[in-house]
């Protein structure tokens, strides 16, 4: 990772490195979320405010003008329309014309008067002026336009009236009940000279839109109302609003408006506003209001100003308030990563120097190992050694000073030697490696060693950076190879000498017990008294059960050292089952079980294997299961099978028991040598714990395989295959037995024949004599090979019964020299006799010129068949 010294370069890198930190440490601050979610909704909240203000501000700023507008206005309709007319009614009530008119110097509407009043109207321009006398009736009027005078009209009920009789002016706005106009009626009493109580009135009635249009000459977006004491819109600048009412009013103020015909039946709606309200809205506007009070009792006038949201001061405010709130939202965000780079920084630089810390932790270990490790370790740069550890010049002999940049040439221990090496391994360098080169180098005294030699380029792209040797010194395994070589050969030997030594065991094991069993059972023919009989046949089974048990003992010994030889031959299977099965039914009928077989027709009629093998393997499995069941059945059966490829054919057979059963957890060890599941029991019943561990050896020795499955108390099921293919080589040399010898034909055969029995040990020479004399034989012996073949040459025997091992010359010697010795046509049959009952001592046998050949123990009847069928060929 490199690491540059540039500012910001660091910063960039520095962060880069601090990302797996990062992960792993978390100290770097969120980002400050809660705090710009606080601007932004202080913001808001201040622009609402603003909105806010600013349309309180505008419609506050509204309602001051509109107050000073309407005080003004008030104020001039005061001045310019009230005292105007007011003062004029005053002035006219105090003309003698009229007060004559009044007092009755003069006729009603008299010339004069009437000129006078015509001129105040038209110089006042008004609808009318009129005289009115106490009685109010109108004395005087000036006439309109139209000539209409309003002269015998009596309008004593009005208001306007009573108060000038009153002695007092007054003003009042309503419908004129004879013109049905509206105007403002101004009235002031009428004194005569001294008089103290007014004599009548006189009253100027304005034209009907005098205020009205008065209120038209104020301009812009201002309205204006004049309103009753009750509410009522007496003028407007709107004409749809003239004669409404501004508030609701209550019935009883109703009934008494009606009366007073001031507004002579007008239907007085209600407005679409409250005036009393001072924000309202019409027509989609908004407007304030503000009001004045007249001169006229109860009058008032009432202004409305539109009042519009100050929108562009909100927005200008706004935006200033949106600019900041950004302003202050990148200033977090900034400070906010700058913080955060600030943070990374550090954890970078932590980072950093942990890593700094790591590598020189793992170059230190790299450098213990390079200098402490058994093998050479050498960097080859231009066949030149840049770098070599210590190991390597401890092997070579050499300093590191001395062996620094020295040639590789030097190390090899011949120029040849070394060319072979770059031309064979060095040269493919750049595309494999080297792989384990076994090759002698030259140490600095001159000796070699025997090296391994495994190289590899640090870039195959450029060999120029080199290549690494590794180099081990073979010096100490070769020593162990040699040793290890040295003891294997022991081994061998030794393994040779146990093969020797089981067959030695083999016949002077079986030889005694050949004698012993054979002469048992020629005592136990003689004796006549039973008790004695009872002990001979206890001597005879014990005898047995010490063959059979050194027969396992031999067969498991030969089975180890692979020493077996499978010996195939044709045969009939049902007629081999039947020979195996038929002795085991006296042992069935003893324990009073069943013994059941079958063969399924599918079997072949002959099949091809190691017949004496199967019937070893049948033999021990029936054995344990009768063995092991003591009642119920054993059940046996054959059947013929087919697998791929279709060549191979196989026997598949089942030994089944309802016997003990074998419990589940020894499943695993029943196989195993010398393995009982209960030796107290098999000590009763017999065995020594081989017979499962040699049968699975026999039937992997014939290509099968076996198997079992059982369950305690209710039985046990031994199944195995047995390959029965094609021979490829046919066995010579088979014994063919004939026991279909007519009784007569044997005896006469026998009479006369001379048999040489050639045996050195004594209790098999007196067994084999008596049962050869017993059937009628002339015997003769000879206690070892020399004697033998002089006695041949002596007599002529019918055939020659030899013992193998025998002190001097041996059985096969003996042999030899008879067969060089006979003349053609001239050919005793010799039967060889040995308790080696190997295959191989057997093709000896036959190869030293011997016809026949008898395992021990001996088997008397089989004896006597063979000498028998040897006699009688020619
Ligand atoms: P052994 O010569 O003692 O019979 P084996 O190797 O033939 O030795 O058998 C090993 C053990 O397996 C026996 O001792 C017995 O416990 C068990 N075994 C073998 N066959 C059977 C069977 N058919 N039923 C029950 N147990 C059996």
């Amino acid at each position: 990772m490199k690491y540059t010294r540039e500012k910001s370069g660091i910063a960039e890198e520095v962060v880069f490195m601090a990302g797996s930190t990062m992960n792993r440490q978390t100290a770097i601050s969120p980002f400050p979320l809660f705090k710009l979610v606080t601007i932004i909704v202080l913001s808001l909240m201040l622009i609402a405010l603003i909105f806010y203000t600013c349309d309180i501000a505008a419609i506050s700023i509204e309602q001051r003008q509109l107050k000073h507008l309407t005080h003004d206005l008030a104020n001039k309709i005061d001045t310019f329309l009230l005292d105007y007319f007011t003062d004029s009614a005053t002035e006219l009530a105090k003309s003698q014309v009229v007060i004559d008119a009044c007092t009755n110097r003069t006729l009603p509407e008299n010339e004069q008067l009437l000129s006078v009043l015509n001129a105040s109207r038209t110089v006042l321009g008004v609808s009318f002026v009129y005289v009115m006398d106490s009685n109010g009736n109108v004395i005087g009027s000036s006439v309109d336009e139209k000539g209409f005078s309003l002269a015998g009209h009596n309008y004593a009920f009005r208001p306007y009236f009573t108060r000038s009789m009153a002695g007092a002016a007054s003003q009042f706005p309503a419908i004129g009940i004879t013109t049905m106009t509206k105007g403002v009626y101004f009235s002031a009493p009428i004194y005569a000279d001294s008089s103290k109580l007014p004599c009548g009135a006189l009253v100027i009635k304005t034209k009907p839109h005098s205020t009205d249009n008065f209120f038209h000459k104020i301009q812009g977006t201002i309205e204006t109302l004049l309103l009753s004491p009750d509410g009522v819109v007496f003028s407007a600048s709107r004409p749809d609003w003239i004669f409404s009412l501004a508030t609701p009013i209550t019935d009883e103020q109703a009934i008494r408006l009606k009366q007073s015909r001031q507004f002579m039946g007008q239907e007085l709606p209600v407005l679409p506003f409250d005036i009393s309200k001072t924000i309202i809205h019409y027509d989609d506007i908004r407007a304030v209001t503000a009001s004045d009070s007249l001169q006229i009792t109860g009058w008032r006038v009432v202004t409305i100003g539109h009042t519009s949201f100050p929108l562009v001061i909100a927005l200008t405010i706004s935006s200033l308030i949106v600019i900041l709130l950004g302003l202050a939202v990148s200033n977090v965000v900034h400070a906010h990563r700058e913080q955060t780079l600030q943070e990374r920084i550090r954890l970078g630089m932590i980072h950093n120097t942990e890593v700094e810390a790591e590598r020189r932790k793992t170059q230190q270990e790299l450098e213990i190992i390079f200098s402490t490790i058994l093998v050479g370790i050498a960097l080859v740069r231009d066949n030149r050694l840049v770098q070599v550890n210590q190991r390597l010049c401890d092997m070579l002999g050499y300093s590191m000073h001395e062996i620094a940049k020295s040639n590789v040439r030097n190390f090899f221990i011949s120029k040849e030697a070394f060319r072979q090496f770059i031309r064979n391994h060095y040269q493919t360098l750049p595309h494999s490696v080297v792989e384990q080169v076994e090759c002698y180098l030259q140490k600095k005294d001159g000796t070699f060693i025997p090296c391994m030699i495994s190289g590899k380029t640090l870039q195959p792209t450029d060999p120029s950076r080199g290549s690494v040797w590794v180099i081990e010194d073979l010096s100490k395994r070769k020593e162990i190879e040699k040793a290890l070589d040295a003891a294997r050969e022991q081994a061998e030997s030794a393994n040779v000498a146990k093969s020797a030594f089981l067959a030695n065991m083999s016949h002077e094991i079986r030889t005694p017990m050949n004698g012993i069993i054979g002469l048992t059972k020629l005592v136990r023919q003689g004796v006549q008294k039973e008790d004695l009989q009872n002990h001979l046949d206890l001597i005879l089974r014990a005898a047995h059960r010490l063959l059979s048990i050194i027969n396992d003992i031999l067969d498991f010994s030969k089975l180890e050292a692979g020493r077996y030889e499978v010996q195939c031959s044709s045969f009939d299977p049902r007629e081999t089952m039947t020979e195996i099965l038929t002795p085991f039914q006296v042992l069935a009928d003893v324990k009073n079980i069943d013994l059941v077989w079958s063969v399924d027709t599918a079997v072949p009629g002959t099949i091809y294997t190691d017949q004496n093998k199967m019937m070893q393997i049948i033999t021990n499995l029936v054995d344990n299961a009768i063995k092991f069941t003591n009642e119920g059945e054993v059940r046996i059966a054959v059947s013929f099978r087919k697998r791929y490829p279709p060549s191979s054919r196989y026997l598949f057979i089942e030994v089944g028991d309802t016997g003990i059963g074998i419990p589940r957890e020894h499943y695993d060890s029943i196989f195993q040598a010398f393995s009982q599941v209960d030796s107290s029991f098999s000590r009763g019943t017999g065995g020594s714990g081989l017979g499962l561990s040699i049968t699975k050896g026999l039937v992997h020795m014939l290509g099968g395989d076996l198997w079992f499955d059982s369950e305690q108390g209710r039985g046990s099921r031994f199944y195995f295959t047995l390959p029965i293919s094609e021979p490829d080589e046919k066995i010579e040399g088979e014994f063919v037995t004939n026991k279909e010898r007519e009784q007569d034909d044997v005896q006469q055969e026998k009479a006369g024949k001379q048999i040489l029995v050639c045996e050195d040990e004594y209790i098999n020479t007196v067994l084999i004599c008596t049962l050869l004399e017993d059937a009628g034989y002339q015997v003769s012996v000879a206690a070892n090979g020399f004697e033998a073949v002089r006695k041949w040459k002596k007599k002529k025997f019918n055939c020659i019964i030899m013992d193998i091992q025998m002190p001097g010359m041996d059985g096969f010697e003996a042999a030899r020299r008879i067969r060089n010795m006979e003349t053609d046509g001239g050919h005793t049959p010799i039967i060889a006799m040995t308790a080696n009952a190997t295959e191989a001592d057997r093709k000896a046998c036959l190869q030293a010129g011997m016809d026949y050949y008898l395992p021990k123990p001996i088997d008397g009847q089989e004896v006597l068949d063979l000498i028998q069928q040897c006699i009688k060929k020619p």
